[in-house]
Order: structure tokens, then sequence, then C-alpha cells
């Protein structure tokens, strides 16, 4: 099995720890590779490659740190299919889905390098004759990137490209569970041209690898995709720097009695177990309207029953496993905890005997807002369905949560939809659509305790890696100021 290294100042070394650790195939439970156990050292090695590096980058005009966007594109491309199976094989999800996490990163690519020829400022009047006002995009300086394992090529992509464009330098530590893909991500980028120092990749626990990250002085800006336990931790710890949160969900899809049915149970499948559950934008709440509720729970308990639990590089397999054996027993606590609330379970509620870390798609009904089942973020395939009788009832439930990122509303009732839009706490909105489907070129993120207010990708992922600078020029010859009354 290969020992995989990490990228320090243009150069992959092993760790300053002298200790590594294995990621697994979820499906099949055997290891994938071995990986730098880094540390504390490591990360103070990379922090000052980056520090160097970003000197040289952030004065390469910007179009031009665009054309090298835009050459990793076409590596992604070209690597599509094997970066996709290998995302399948490092952390389980369907091989179709696995592909559009790669896509993801190459549209990523194509419209941040597009921007290397914005970079919009704007220009301004200003109080005074003769003088000239106008903000510019400056960079931070050196970023840490910290990712989950979900979007093992996507959630990377969403934080570097943007980053890279603004002219930052960064130290990226991906999640544990996925560090394969992030070697071959970043090994792709370098063969597009980032040149040495401005990318450093250091793979390790959390603790010993995030954490110094976090905590370093000569890094002005944190971008963290998460939970929302680490999300805490990382606010308490960063210091004065920026910090960029994303973080978890419980996500709902409102199912209204005048709703397409059918149209309505695609949204529920795909939302709910798609990628096992395992996305902060999974639908875990179905909130229908008592009118059509039994004759909806008719219907996905049919369909749950089709879905097939399986190897994600099988064609033949509608659901992967989940991430590891820590996360199959967590789903499990919330099947237990969800009866003993008194839910209803309709279907599934166990793990599968097979080798690989599988978990029955799972339906509850007879939810009540409060219950843990629908407050916490289980991040696998529990679906619980919260009747409800009229369209406030459902957005005040939507609403009873912590969290605020994604949302659902199927209707065909122009009013129905609109109030919705209105009044749902939440990032993201979708109508008679899944509460999955987010495009690059529009801004990504939540509300409540889902983040801290920042959004990733299109113009405001800008805005996240980048700083504003004002300036004024006054050429008019003599000093002039501001909000001071002068005589004529
Ligand atoms: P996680 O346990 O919070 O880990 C995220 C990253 O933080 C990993 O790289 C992890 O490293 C690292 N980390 C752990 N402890 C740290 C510390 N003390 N300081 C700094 N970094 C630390 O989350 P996960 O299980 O990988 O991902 C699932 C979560 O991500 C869910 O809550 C999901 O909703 C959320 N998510 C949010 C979005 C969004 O855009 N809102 C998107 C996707 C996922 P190790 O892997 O080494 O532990
Ligand atoms: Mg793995």
């Amino acid at each position: 099995m290969k020992t995989h290294k990490i990228l320090i100042d243009g150069k992959w070394r092993s760790s300053c720890s002298g200790k590594t650790f294995e990621s697994l195939n979820p499906a099949t439970e055997k290891p994938i590779g071995r990986f730098q156990s880094g540390n504390v050292d490591d990360v103070e090695k990379a922090v000052q490659a980056a520090k160097k590096a970003y000197e040289k980058w952030r004065k390469v005009p910007a179009p031009k740190r665009g054309l090298i966007l835009l050459r990793a594109a076409q590596l992604l491309r070209k690597n599509k299919e094997s970066l996709a199976r290998l995302v399948t094989q490092e952390m389980g999800k369907v091989l179709p889905e696995a592909r559009g996490d790669v896509q993801e990163a190459i549209d990523m690519a194509e419209y941040m390098a597009g921007e290397g020829r914005r970079l919009f400022g704007h220009t301004t009047t200003s109080e005074l004759p003769e003088k000239f006002s106008m903000t510019i995009k400056s960079p931070v300086g050196v970023y840490g990137l910290i990712t989950p394992w979900n979007f093992p090529i996507a959630i990377p992509a969403w934080k570097i490209f943007p980053c890279l464009i603004c002219g930052n330098s960064f130290v990226f530590k991906p999640a544990s569970d996925a560090p394969l893909c992030a070697i071959r991500f970043i090994q792709i980028l370098e063969k597009a041209g980032i040149p040495r120092g401005v990318m450093n990749l250091v793979t390790g626990p959390g603790s010993d690898v995030g954490a110094p990250i976090n905590k370093h002085e000569d890094i002005r800006g944190i971008s963290f995709t998460g939970s929302r336990d680490v999300g805490e931790s990382i606010i308490k710890d960063s210091g004065v720097k920026r910090v960029g949160l994303e973080l978890g969900g419980k996500n709902g899809i409102i199912v209204m009695d005048d709703a397409d049915l059918r149209l309505a149970l695609d949204g529920v499948i795909w939302g709910g177990y798609g990628t096992t559950g395992q996305r902060c934008t999974a639908a875990s709440r179905v909130i229908v309207h008592e009118k059509i509720r039994k004759k909806f729970e008719r219907m996905l308990v049919s369909r749950i029953r089709k879905l097939r639990l399986g190897n994600g590089l099988m064609k033949t397999t509608d659901v992967g496993p989940l991430i590891n054996r820590d996360a199959v027993d967590k789903t499990h606590q919330y099947t237990v905890i969800g009866k003993d609330e008194g839910a209803k379970l309709l279907c599934g509620g166990r793990a599968t005997k097979r080798k690989g870390f599988f978990y029955e798609p799972t339906l509850f009904t007879d939810t009540s807002p409060k219950m843990r089942i629908a407050q916490e973020e289980i991040f696998g395939p529990i679906v619980c369905i919260i009747p409800v009788r009229n369209l406030d009832q459902a957005i005040d439930t939507m609403n009873s949560i912590t969290y605020g990122l994604s949302s659902s509303i199927y209707t065909n009732d122009i009013k129905n939809a609109f109030t919705a839009i209105e009044n749902i706490e939440a990032g993201l909105v979708y109508v008679n659509s899944s509460t999955i489907g987010s495009e690059v070129h529009l801004p990504f993120g939540g509300v409540k305790k889902t983040g801290n207010g920042t959004r990733e990708a299109g113009i405001e992922g800008i805005n996240e890696f980048s700083e504003t600078k004002v300036v004024y020029v006054d050429y008019s010859g003599k000093l002039q100021k501001a909000q001071i009354d002068v005589e004529d």
C-alpha cells in the first residue's frame, strides 16, 4: 500500500511526526492508502512557505492567475472519470454523484478564472472638488483552508479557486476520511502551474493540524466547512482574523396539499437519501400537509423499499455506504432515540450485516418538531415526516430549528410559494425542487447557526477571500478636509 506525502514549499515530504494513518474504502472497509499524520511543525513550515510565496503571487496580474485556473479546469475535465472513481472509493457516494463532485470543481475553476478579468471594485463621487474615490479588491494573505470529507473535491475547489484568484496563498488541511482525493486534486493544480509554495497541503488530525492552522498568527483568514461543534471551536480560537464558517443543516421540504406529489416524491428521495443523507443540504425533515399525508407516506415507503444499497461503483446501486463505523453507530443511535421519543418507524432502522458501513434508508412519521430526530443533524439516511395543518404551521416548523441552510416547498399555488420564500429562515429556498442543487455562480451558505454570515461561491465567494481597499486621490493641489466646514 502506498504511503502518500504532504506538500510544503513545492516538495512532497514526510511529516515531522514520523506517524501515518490509513483512509478506508467505506464500501469494503479496505484501506486505500497511508497518509502523513501532520503536526504543528509541519504547519509552521507550510505557513512560512505560503508567506514567502504570497509576496510573488499577489503581484501576478489576476487575468494571468485566471489562465492557470483555466488550465486546472482542463486538466480536471481530462481526469474527471478517474477522480470520480477515487471519490466513490474513498468516501462512498455513488459514481454519478461523484462525477458531479468533480464537475463542481471544474465549474468553479472556470467561473473563478473569469473573475480574474473582473475583481470589480467601484468608483463613486466625492464631497470635495478635484478628488477621486474608488474601491479596489486586494488579497488577504495566507489562508487556512479546512474541509470535510463529504464533497472531497468540490468543497476544496470552492475554497481554493476563489482564494487563488484573489491572490492569496494557503495551507490546506483536508478531512482525514478523504485525504487521497485532496492529494490528487492538489497534484492536478500543481500540473496546471500554480507556483511553488502558493499551495501547501498538510494531512493529519484536526487537533494536530487544523487547530494550529486556526491559531497561527501569520494566517490572515480561515475558511472552514464542517460540523457546528468544530466550527464553534474555530471561532473561539482563531484570534483576530477573517473567518468563514459553513456548518451543518437540518433542512426541510414542505409538501402542500396542492403539490404535484410525484414531483415531491422524487425531491424527498433525492434530498433525503442522496449521498446517503451525508450532505449539509440533505432533506431530513418532510413537513407534510395533513390532507395528503397518508397517501404521501405510502408513496414514500414503497419507493424507499426499492432503493438498492451497495458499492457506489456498481451501476445497480442507489445508496452507498456511510463514511465510517462511527457514522453507522451515530445513525443507529438516532433510530433508537426516535423510537424512544414516540415517533413511528415506517421503514429501515437497521445497519446491514454485509461488509461495509451500510445503513438502511429509514423513515419516521408522527414526528413532532421538538423531537431530537427533528432538531439535530444526523448526517445519515434518516428522514422524519412532520404532519402540519396549514402553511403557517409548516413555515413555523421549518423555522423551529437552530440551523438555517437549505429549504424547499412543493406547491402549485404562487401565494404559498412566495409566502414561503419570504418567511423561511434559510440561506437557500427551492420551489418545486429538492433541498439540493446549488450552482457555482450563485452564493451558498446559511443563516442562524449554519454559519457566521459569509457566503461561498458566486461573486460573494470573492468577498470572502479579498479585502476591500478604499482609495482617495486628491488632485486639487491643496489640503482639502472632508467634513470640516470651510468659508467660501
Ligand atoms: P468535522 O468533523 O467538523 O471536520 C471538518 C474538518 O475539520 C476536518 O478536516 C477535520 O479534521 C477538521 N477538524 C476537526 N477538529 C478540528 C479542530 N479542533 N480544529 C480545526 N480543524 C478541525 O466535519 P465532517 O464530519 O468532516 O463533515 C460533516 C459536517 O460538515 C456536517 O456537519 C456537515 O453539515 C458539514 N458540512 C457543511 C457544509 C456547508 O457548506 N454548510 C458542506 C458540507 C459539510 P479531521 O477529519 O482530521 O477530524
Ligand atoms: Mg475514507
